[in-house]
C-alpha cells in the first residue's frame, strides 16, 4: 500500500513512513493511493467480535508490511487495554432512532485516545525496530494533547512536545498535560488560540534544517494513522446496529474534520452510511463552507467546546483532494490562496460533491447549554458539550435510518460548563480522581516559531 500526499509533489511512502513523517513536504496530507473495500460479507462477519478484532480487520489491508499480523494484533490489544469499558465504544441508546456513541472511556476521557493509544505502540514498535529516536511536537486545542501525553509518557524513542494556547484549555485538560512526571514528554503554554499553535507546528515541518536536526514527526490529526483508527469504530457501531444490512447515519461533533473524514473512510470502504452530518459550535467554518463553497477563516471565538475551536480544519484538505479528483495542484492552489489571502472558493462541481458526502449544522452557545439541560432532563443522559453540538445538530437530521451521534468526551472533562447548564458537578472516573493533587509542569512560551523552536532544542 502506498500513501500519496494530496498536493501531488512530495514522495510516495509506505505506511511505516507516512506514520512517522506526519505532514507531507510538500505540505499536504498523505492519503493511501486506494481504499480497500470490504464485501457485504465480510462486514455482516463482524456482529459480535470484539473492538480489537474488528479494528484489525479494518485497518490490516491499510498497514503493508510494517507489522505481521501477531505484531500488528498484539499492539492493537496493547493500545485498548488501558480503556475503562470492556466495549471499548459502548452504544446508548438516546430515543428510538437515536443512539450514542460513548468514545470517552480511554485513558483521557476523549475519543482522541482511540487513535492516539494505538499511534504510541506503533510509534515505539518501529522506532526500536529501526533504532531510532524522533521528537513529536504537536498542537492541541485540549484532547489531542492530553490524549498523546498519555500514550507517549514514559517510551523510549520518543521525545513529545505539546504546544496548547495559554489560558484556553479546561483545567482538566490542562493538567492531564501538565502532571505527567516522565522526562520524555512536555507541555507548552502557548500565548495565542489554537490556530497559532498548529501554525507553528506546520511552519517547523516546512523547516526543512529544523526537521531534520531533531528528526521532527507529527501525531496531530493530519496524521494518517489516527485517522485510520478511527475508521474502526463507525464499523463496530454500525453493525451493532444491523449494518450491512440496514444504513445508519452518523452526526459528528467536528473541529479539524479528523473524525468525520474517518467516517468518510468507512463510507469509501463500503460501510453503508446515509448521512455523515458535520455539527460545527459557533465556530462554524466548516458548516459555512459546505452552504457557500467559500472557505474563508475568521477569528476564534472561545465557547464551551474547546476543543472544536477552530477555524483552520487541517483535515478538510483530505476532503478537498477527493472532490477534485486526486487533482494535487488544484488543492495545492487552494491552499495557496488560502495562505496568501485568509480565504479560497471551491468550484462547482468540487463543492456540489463535498454536498452529497456531507450535511451539516452549527449550536450556538445557546443552543449547546440547552442541549445538555435538555439530555438529562429528558434522556437521562450527561453529555459534553462536544457531544451536545452534535445532539443539537443531530436532532434536525433524524429519520428512519438510525442516527449515531458521536459523544466525543467525558463531561467530567467540562465540569464548568456541566455545572452551568444542569448544576451537576460530573466526579472523574476514580481511576484520575487525585488529578487536582498532582503537581504540574508548564512551560509558557511566545506564540513564535523561534522562541519554541529554541526550546525544543534545548529540552530534546
Ligand atoms: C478533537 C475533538 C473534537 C473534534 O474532532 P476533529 O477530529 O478535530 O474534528 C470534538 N470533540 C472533542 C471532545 C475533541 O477532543
Amino acid at each position: 500500500m502506498h500513501y500519496h500526499s494530496t498536493r501531488g509533489a512530495a514522495p510516495v511512502l509506505t505506511f511505516e513512513q507516512a506514520m512517522l513523517t506526519g505532514l507531507a513536504r510538500d505540505g499536504g496530507l498523505y492519503l493511501p493511493e486506494t481504499i480497500p473495500t470490504l464485501s457485504h460479507a465480510d462486514i455482516a462477519a463482524m456482529a459480535g467480535l470484539s473492538y480489537e478484532e474488528i479494528a484489525f480487520r479494518i485497518m490490516r489491508p491499510f498497514t503493508g508490511d510494517t507489522f505481521t499480523d501477531e505484531e500488528f494484533a498484539d499492539l492493537i490489544a496493547k493500545a485498548y487495554a488501558g480503556f475503562g469499558h470492556a466495549a471499548r465504544a459502548p452504544l446508548v441508546q438516546l430515543a428510538p432512532n437515536h443512539f450514542l456513541l460513548e468514545l470517552f472511556h480511554g485513558p483521557t476521557l476523549a475519543f482522541k485516545d482511540f487513535a492516539m493509544q494505538l499511534i504510541g505502540q506503533m510509534f515505539e514498535f518501529a522506532l526500536k525496530r529501526n533504532g531510532e529516536r524522533v521528537t513529536i511536537v504537536g498542537a492541541t486545542s485540549g484532547d489531542t494533547g492530553s490524549a498523546a501525553m498519555e500514550a507517549f509518557r514514559g517510551l523510549e524513542a520518543v521525545d513529545l512536545f505539546i504546544l496548547y494556547p495559554h489560558g484556553r484549555v479546561s483545567e482538566v485538560q490542562r493538567r492531564q498535560m501538565t502532571t505527567p512526571s516522565e522526562a520524555n514528554v512536555h507541555a507548552l503554554a502557548v500565548d495565542g488560540d489554537f490556530d497559532t499553535c498548529q501554525g507553528a507546528v506546520k511552519d517547523m515541518f516546512n523547516d526543512f534544517d529544523f526537521r531534520e536536526s531533531v528528526k521532527l514527526a507529527g501525531v496531530n490529526s493530519i496524521n494518517w494513522a489516527r485517522v485510520l483508527a478511527q475508521v474502526v469504530y463507525y464499523f463496530s457501531s454500525a453493525v451493532s446496529l444491523g449494518a450491512p444490512h440496514r444504513p445508519v447515519s452518523f452526526t459528528v461533533p467536528t473541529g479539524n474534520f479528523g473524525d468525520i473524514f474517518a467516517g468518510h473512510i468507512a463510507k469509501q470502504m463500503g460501510l453503508p452510511i446515509e448521512k455523515l452530518v458535520v455539527a460545527t459550535n459557533q465556530n462554524d467554518i466548516l458548516h459555512r463552507t459546505l452552504e457557500t463553497g467559500v472557505y474563508k477563516t475568521e477569528d476564534v471565538q472561545p465557547s464551551i467546546s474547546p476543543s472544536m475551536d477552530i477555524q483552520v480544519s487541517s483535515n478538510f484538505e483530505r476532503a478537498l483532494y477527493y472532490a477534485y479528483d486526486s487533482d494535487g495542484s488544484a488543492v495545492a492552489q487552494q491552499m495557496n490562496d488560502l495562505k496568501t489571502t485568509g480565504e479560497f472558493t471551491i468550484s462547482q462541481g468540487a463543492i456540489s460533491h463535498l454536498r452529497d458526502l456531507f450535511a451539516s449544522g452549527r449550536a450556538s452557545e445557546a443552543e449547546t447549554s440547552a442541549a445538555i439541560t435538555r439530555y438529562v432532563e429528558q434522556h437521562g443522559e450527561l453529555l459534553c458539550p462536544h457531544s451536545a453540538v452534535g445532539t443539537h445538530v443531530a436532532e434536525s437530521h433524524l429519520g428512519t435510518t438510525p442516527m449515531i451521534t458521536l459523544a466525543t468526551a467525558h463531561p467530567a472533562k467540562f465540569p464548568d460548563a456541566m455545572q452551568a447548564a444542569t448544576g451537576i458537578h460530573p466526579p472523574l472516573p476514580k481511576r484520575m480522581a487525585d488529578l487536582y493533587d498532582r503537581p504540574e509542569r508548564i512551560t509558557r512560551v511566545a506564540g513564535d516559531l523561534a522562541a519554541i523552536q529554541t526550546i525544543i532544542k534545548e529540552r530534546i
